[in-house]
């Protein structure tokens, strides 16, 4: 599907299967799947009815948006897939689950999260580096979670390992409501 220059109709959100430590991590998942009800989106994410990624789900549904989750079958034997969604997609690996969700969004945003979201958080900017896709790639700066890594990512810049046009892949918003926005202006 070519996106490119089009209104985003569904965004694929990344994020983690823990609720941190700060209250404030799911209440920015959750206005995060109200503000894609809102927009009239339709969420992808992972599937799973744990920790961030469970937060988004339902809250997005409360709100009446289309939720498509995209899960590894040996996930969903562990009885980790949430039970409400519009659509579940049972997938054989992360990998295809990982291809699966780029392959339906019209744009990427993150929330903070562990090894998993970070695993697909620099899969999909290398992919939108190596023009697989022209998707927007949204990290969504939630208490300032990902100061860390946007410094480390400037670090690289500096040390000559990424381009500095490669670094403004990744967008950077301070809530949930502005990455919708973001997500709408630049799909
Ligand atoms: P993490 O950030 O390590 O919590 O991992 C979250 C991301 O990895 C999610 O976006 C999922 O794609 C995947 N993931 C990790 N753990 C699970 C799980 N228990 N169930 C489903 N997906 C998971």
């Amino acid at each position: 599907m070519d996106n490119s220059n089009s209104v985003p109709r569904r965004v694929a959100v990344y994020c983690a299967s823990a609720l941190g430590t700060h209250p404030a991590y799911r209440a920015e998942a959750e206005a995060l799947g109200r503000a894609i009800a809102t927009a009239g989106l339709s969420l992808v994410y992972g599937g799973a009815n744990s920790g961030l990624m469970g937060a988004v789900a339902d809250s997005a549904l409360v709100g009446g948006a289309e939720v498509i989750g995209v899960l590894p079958a040996v996930l969903a034997d562990r009885e980790i897939a949430h039970a409400g969604l519009t659509r579940i997609e049972l997938v054989g690996s992360m990998h295809e689950r990982k291809a699966r969700m780029v392959e339906l969004a019209d744009a990427f945003l993150v929330l903070p999260g562990g090894y998993g979201t970070l695993d697909e958080l620099l899969e999909v900017v290398t992919w939108a580096q190596l023009k697989i896709h022209t998707k927007p790639c949204i990290l969504i700066n939630t208490q300032g979670y990902w100061n860390g890594l946007l410094q480390f990512l400037d670090s690289a810049v500096n040390e000559g390992f990424i381009k500095p046009r490669y670094r403004a892949l990744l967008q950077v918003a301070a809530n949930a409501e502005e990455a919708v926005s973001i997500a709408a202006l630049t799909s």
